[in-house]
């Protein structure tokens, strides 16, 4: 029985890590389950380079983040670890409840101790405070013995303090699965009903179970290439296999950030988005980010990353349609008018918030709009089912694009936990 999961990023990894246990506990009664983890991007030290392997969507009007390489996304996330769409995934008779104790179990979800708030991010907790909104620390999967706060979180942790999802990969290798890195899948093999294999190039990988989790831009397209997705109803296409159609849409949590100057504060050299305030439909946190320091630039304000202090509004944003996908930059995602009020209302609580910690509003600037939170382009009740299977017998997805809604708040917990609970699914099935 072999199981080839396509991407190592916060879904793929856990479901190698998950299905290879098992394989070698022996509670697969026998069957020896071989586990195959194929990655499009390089096996990468993510405590040095994971910065470099950023794959973004600049074409898209909010611009879109995302890594390829060993461990995806996850080896450059700010180390957030939050229960998300826990509510919206038990409507749809999904529950997450042991899965997500778990997986904050293995990922080590914690707040920081005091000793890792620097005078910026105090700085933010304090005026908010005054304000009367109450700042939180936020849970974090960073170690705090070993982290040095340094504000390369998202640049890849250099005193590897931070999870990432190389260390389930390593979990897996131990365990006996294979990883192959530097192998793009390009098409699933699908034969009467059912999945037998994938293709990369010009090889052919045979398997009896195909997980799809190479993210929630490539994995749709995949799917699309065996007809599972409808893309808009003029390009609409009828197969053998679909028995329903949609039209897959996109959110991204977009985001800004908005800061301005307040001399020697150096929020850049802190732990990335420690604390947050979070309202119904958009969350703010103490952030910084180098285009802050570009825009005031371009206004013709010079000044130095070490005297800006920022705060970050991530909203909850309305799904639209994906546009095409057939190339990364025919991924669209706008932005609408709901987001646009979220953002503004945002913007404006984190204007009055810097103002009171010190920043003078005429250096105020803001980045562009941006998400890193892909996710919805296969959801849940409509590309795959309640137990992550779409219509192909054997095939599979588990990572952000089965996102029933916009999470407006870090995934990748959700994203482990799902994956969880596809990797209990798949092995009760074997049995
Ligand atoms: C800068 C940044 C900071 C973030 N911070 C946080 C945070 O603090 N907390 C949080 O919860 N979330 C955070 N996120 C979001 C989080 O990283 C993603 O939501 C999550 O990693 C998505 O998991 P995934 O499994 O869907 O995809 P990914 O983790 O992106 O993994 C997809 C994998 O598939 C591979 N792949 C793609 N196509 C193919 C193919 N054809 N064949 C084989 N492999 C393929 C990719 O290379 C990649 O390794 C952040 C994201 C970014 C960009």
């Amino acid at each position: 029985m072999r199981i080839i999961i396509v991407g190592s990023g916060a879904g793929g990894a856990t479901v190698a890590k998950e299905l290879s246990a098992n394989a070698t506990t022996g509670n697969d009664n026998g069957r020896g389950i071989e586990v195959l983890l194929i990655e499009k991007g390089p096996a990468i030290d993510d405590s040095k380079d994971a910065s470099r392997y950023y794959a973004n969507i600049r074409s898209s009007e909010v611009e879109i983040l995302r890594t390829f390489c060993l461990g995806g996304s996850t080896t450059v996330s700010a180390g957030n670890g939050m229960r998300a769409l826990e509510k919206e995934l038990s409507v749809l008779g999904i529950d997450l409840s042991e899965e997500f104790k778990e997986a904050e179990r293995e990922l080590g979800v914690r707040t920081l101790p005091d000793s890792h708030f620097g005078e910026g991010t105090r700085r933010i907790m304090a005026a908010a405070g005054d304000l009367g909104f109450e700042m939180k620390k936020m849970p974090k999967f960073i170690d705090p013995i070993r982290c040095v706060p340094c504000g390369k979180c998202s640049f890849g942790c250099p005193n590897n303090a931070k999870w990432s999802a190389i260390e389930f990969i390593k979990d897996a290798e131990k365990n006996g699965a294979k990883i192959i890195t530097g192998m793009p899948v390009d098409n699933i093999i699908v034969k009467d009903g059912e999945v037998v294999g994938v293709r990369s190039r010009d090889k052919t990988f045979r398997a009896d179970i195909v997980v799809l989790s190479a993210g929630a831009l490539e994995t749709p397209r995949l799917l699309k290439k065996q007809g599972l997705l409808s893309m808009s109803s003029s390009t609409r296409t009828r197969t053998r296999t679909r028995t329903h159609t949609h039209t897959p849409r996109i959110f991204v949590d977009t985001f800004i950030t908005i800061g301005g100057i307040l001399k020697g504060v150096r929020l850049n050299r802190e732990v990335t988005m420690n604390a947050l305030i979070a309202f119904a439909d958009f969350t703010l946190f103490p952030h910084f980010s180098n285009h802050l320091v570009k825009r005031m630039s371009v206004s013709g304000i010079k000044t130095s990353p070490d005297d800006v202090l920022g705060i970050m509004v991530k909203i909850k944003d309305e799904e639209v349609e994906v546009g095409e996908m057939a190339e990364a930059d025919e991924v669209k995602k706008g932005i609408t008018k709901k987001d646009a009020v979220l953002l503004s209302e945002g913007a404006a609580i984190a204007g009055a918030i810097l103002k009171r910690a010190g920043v003078e509003p005429s250096s105020f600037v803001s980045t562009h709009v941006r998400g890193a939170h892909p996710g919805g382009t296969a959801m849940i009740g409509e590309a795959v089912d309640k137990n992550l299977a779409t219509e192909v017998s054997g095939l599979y997805v588990a990572d952000a694009s089965v996102l029933p809604a916009s999470p407006g708040a870090p995934p990748i917990l959700t994203i482990v936990a799902l994956a969880k609970y596809l990797s209990r699914i798949i092995l009760a099935d074997l049995t």
